[in-house]
């Protein structure tokens, strides 16, 4: 059933229950009434509604006084008595009537009684004419009275009608007024611009999110036209047409439309238009939702996506990159050795006075193999490509046998290079021997090299559960600016043409690396012209350390 025939069934239901008051109705059929006696000459008439089960809704008189009528006996009479034209020409004649106490108490001798049928005749009622008198009707009288059977549907009917379309509407009204209450809550309490829009673009509702998108209050913007207060020029024509089409029950989304605040600024937005339908299933208006989110989105999206790229890129490059180091240290590395195995050769064929210079080519062949097997190591690190075996290692003895092999360096330097350890220290830990090897080897060289007078001593020893080892020197000492930077990559406290020390800047970053891996710290101290110590700390191999 639509809308407007259930109010309208709604609102024939209510009228006919409260008929009573119902003046417009009422009023109509005593008009009616009047005209009818009137035109049949008769003192009295009188007129009833039926429902649809055929009780009595309304009933009218005239020519009687209605509180001394005698309507509890004429309603006694059965209702499909009266579904046809009845003429009694004297009732106290006519047995249903002839004991009623209407007829036996005063006065109504005549009765003429029509069905009020409507156009598709369906009884509603009738129309009953009375006379005090015994009558009998003429031909054009009872032709009138035929012709007032239709007249009166038709008058009682278009009355009826007109009360229930005015009911049903003002129900529909205040249906409408509700839906528009509730529509205003919801739309203020909406998070992004939401504007409804009339035919013209007429601004309706302009909801909080709107206006501090767009700057303007609810009362600036409600009644002006949208096209006027949000599209630039450029966009006038687009969104005219759109919301003519949403008028026209289309409907949009994902439309980008250019829009501006009152700042004049351009934004641009993906909007939604829909039409809004009212209770009569007419479009009521055009509602506008505008976004900027969708396209920030797509940037952010697009960043999140360059930014998984750019992981997975730079996953692939540094794989790359170690495997073309370790390609590229092949190759270098080849050359080099037989470089340096020739040299060696060459210096014991050669006159002293050329020795220096095949000593030369050995030395730096031997800086150069160092700082690719360096650089192969850091590449290895990097691309996580280094694998390391944990084991437990007696730290002590360990350090001890690399610091053997660097002595002659510390003799022909005239430094003291010791280890110091207590012999009852328990001084095990799980490390990589070589990767220890390499760490150890690292801080020593660095030591030796940094260092013109006194000692190198090297510390082992445990502090709580960890075992140390701790690289002293009495060198050159680090600044306190360079300090922080130690560990990183590439760096040297003096570069360039003032660079004291040969070396690449990497074994320090190798170091470190390495050290993390195994699961270390390492710390260092130091003081400018004073000296410097490297601090290494293990944890100690656990089944010591519960036996202790
Ligand atoms: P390099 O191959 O240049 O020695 P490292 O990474 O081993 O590279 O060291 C980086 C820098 O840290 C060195 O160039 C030096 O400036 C400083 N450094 C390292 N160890 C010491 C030390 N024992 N005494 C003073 N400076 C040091």
């Amino acid at each position: 059933m639509s809308e407007i025939a259930s109010a309208r069934s709604l609102a024939r239901e209510e009228l006919l229950k409260f008929a009573s008051v119902n003046k417009s109705v009422i009023s109509g059929m005593q008009r009616l009434l009047h005209t009818a006696a009137r035109a049949l000459t008769m003192p009295a008439a009188f007129t009833a509604l039926f429902n649809e089960e055929g009780v009595l809704q309304i009933h009218t008189w005239y020519g009687f006084d209605a509180t001394s009528s005698p309507e509890s006996a004429y309603l006694q009479a059965d209702y499909s008595f009266y579904n046809t034209v009845q003429v009694i020409q004297d009732a106290s004649q006519y047995p249903p009537f002839a004991h009623d106490v209407w007829t036996t108490n005063g006065g109504v001798r005549f009765f003429a009684s029509l069905p009020i049928l409507t156009a598709n005749d369906t009884q509603i009622g009738i129309l009953c004419i009375l006379d005090s008198e015994p009558r009998r009707l003429t031909n054009d009288q009872q032709r009138l009275l035929h012709d007032f059977r239709h007249l009166a549907a038709e008058a009682i009917l278009l009355r009826f009608e007109t009360s229930i379309n005015r009911f049903a509407y003002k129900k529909i009204e205040s249906e409408n007024e509700n839906m528009k209450e509730q529509l205003d809550r919801v739309i203020s309490g909406l998070p992004l611009p939401f504007i409804t829009v009339d035919k013209t673009g007429g601004i309706q509702h302009w909801n909080r999110a709107s206006s501090d998108t767009y700057g303007y209050t609810k009362n600036k913007a409600t009644g002006k036209s949208i096209l006027d207060l949000l599209a630039p020029e450029e966009t006038k024509e687009k969104l005219e047409k759109l919301i003519r089409r949403v008028h026209n029950r289309r409907r949009f989304s994902g439309v980008e439309l250019l829009l501006k605040d009152k700042e004049g600024n351009t934004h641009t937005m993906t909007c939604r238009l829909f039409p809004y339908f009212d209770a009569k299933g007419q479009v009521a208006f055009c509602a506008l939702v505008t976004q900027s989110i969708p396209r920030v989105n797509k940037a952010e999206l697009k960043l999140r996506r360059t930014e998984a790229e750019y992981k997975e890129l730079s996953a692939e490059l540094a794989q790359l990159k170690s495997v073309f180091l370790s390609n590229m240290s092949h190759e270098i590395r080849t050359p080099l050795t037989a470089i340096i195995g020739f040299a060696d050769i060459l210096s014991n064929e050669v006159d002293d006075s050329n020795k220096e210079f095949t000593q030369l080519i050995e030395e730096n062949a031997q800086r150069l193999l160092d700082t690719v097997g360096s650089v192969l190591d850091l590449a290895q690190l990097e691309g996580q490509s280094l694998e390391i075996n944990p084991v437990p290692l007696d730290l002590e003895e360990h350090t001890r046998t690399i610091v053997d092999s660097f002595q002659t360096q510390a003799e022909e330097k005239e430094l003291d290079l010791v280890v110091e350890c207590d012999p009852d220290t328990y001084t095990t830990a799980k490390v990589d021997p070589q990767a220890q090897t390499r760490i150890v080897r690292n801080l020593v060289s660095n030591a030796l090299k940094f260092t013109r007078k006194g000692k190198v001593h090297i510390v082992v020893r445990t502090y709580e559960s960890n075992v140390i080892v701790e690289v002293n020197d009495t060198g050159v000492g680090i600044s306190k600016e360079f300090l922080p930077n130690v560990f990183n990559d590439f760096v040297q406290e003096s570069s360039g043409l003032a660079r004291s020390h040969p070396g690449s800047g990497l074994g320090l970053a190798i170091t470190k690396r390495l050290v993390d891996l195994g699961g270390g710290t390492i710390e260092v101290d130091s003081k400018k012209g004073k000296g410097t110590t490297f601090t290494l700390s293990y944890p100690m191999h656990a089944v010591q350390a519960l036996a202790a």
